[in-house]
């Protein structure tokens, strides 16, 4: 054998060698098939639904198919009778809980932290006692000093500390959720991947994560950053347009979850996806419309 029929030889051995070593790449896989009963849970932050009152916001729900509603946390325990009064009977359920805590879990503030400790402790309660699935937590934003520094003894500490919330959450029937942000807003945790590796680290499974649709113009791919989390970690969805924070709609072609969605659907998804966003035009015209359109990208999806 020549040194040019070796070299070809060998070449050709790795080649068949790495086909059948090597799994297809995703792009090339076909589709993973969908759960046929991934359906498409609507929810309405309370500010963002129209009416004057909680039971108005209700009846608005229902009459547009809307099943879940998310809350602030703030004053939230001395909200649990109205809300669980207002939500008998209906077909509508608290999702995710909106922070509201004073504090936060990073400050190297003994009394800031303190503070946290007992705000957020005390809406895990009052979010167990209306069923909710868990409240929301980003670590620290950016301009919440003093901070302790973006090094690998904080990583542990907070999943040291997020460890013991996640075990009290789990005793209040609820959980913890991890929202990353774009770095404009937390530099700290601003991936979905991130945030579910900083959940798997915890070893808790009171710790989730989640996914905002805002903020994940940060993702290379809204697919794989849902899937990254999967639904061992990923608790709940945010959405929002995409270019302005609006209502979906209103940024036009930007406004595609397509991507996402089929994540979703493919993962069995079963938590909400929670409208957390502004509005520009007509609310009335506008936000039955945002509606119409993600039930349609969830069936293209
Ligand atoms: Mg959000």
């Amino acid at each position: 054998m020549n040194r040019r029929s070796f070299i070809t030889g060998s070449l050709s051995r790795v080649a068949a060698a790495s086909v059948a070593s090597v799994p297809l790449l995703s792009s090339c896989a076909p589709a993973a098939p969908k759960k046929p009963d991934t359906k498409l849970n609507l929810c309405l932050q309370e500010g963002v639904c129209i009416g004057d009152s909680l039971q108005e916001k209700l009846d608005y729900m229902e009459a547009h198919g809307v099943t879940g509603i998310e809350v602030g946390g703030r004053g939230l325990a001395g909200r649990v009778d109205e809300l669980n009064k207002a939500l008998e009977g209906r077909n509508v359920r608290v999702s995710a809980i909106c922070a509201g805590f004073d504090g936060f879990i990073l400050s190297e503030d003994e009394a800031v932290k303190a503070q946290f400790d007992s705000t957020y402790r005390e809406i895990l309660q009052a979010a167990g006692q209306v069923g909710s699935c868990g409240v929301i937590i980003v670590p620290a934003f950016n301009g919440q000093q003093p901070c302790r520094p973006h090094t690998m003894d904080t990583r542990n500490y907070l999943c040291e500390q997020l460890h013991e919330l996640g075990e009290f959450a789990l005793k209040c029937g609820t959980t913890v959720i991890l929202e990353p942000l774009n770095r404009a807003e937390c530099f700290y945790m601003r991936l979905v991947s991130d945030a579910a590796a900083i959940a798997r680290d915890c070893d808790s499974e009171g710790v989730k994560c989640m996914g905002d649709f805002w903020h994940m113009k940060e993702e290379t791919s809204d697919y794989a950053a849902f899937m990254s989390a999967g639904t061992k970690y990923l608790q709940h969805v945010h959405v929002a347009s995409r270019g302005r924070r609006i209502m979906p709609t209103e940024d036009g072609e930007k406004d595609n979850y397509v991507d996402g969605f089929r994540a979703l659907k493919e993962m069995g998804y079963q938590g909400f996806v929670s409208f957390e966003c502004g509005c520009e035009g007509d609310r009335n015209v506008v936000l039955p419309a945002a509606l119409d359109l993600l039930r349609a990208q969830w069936e293209q999806a």
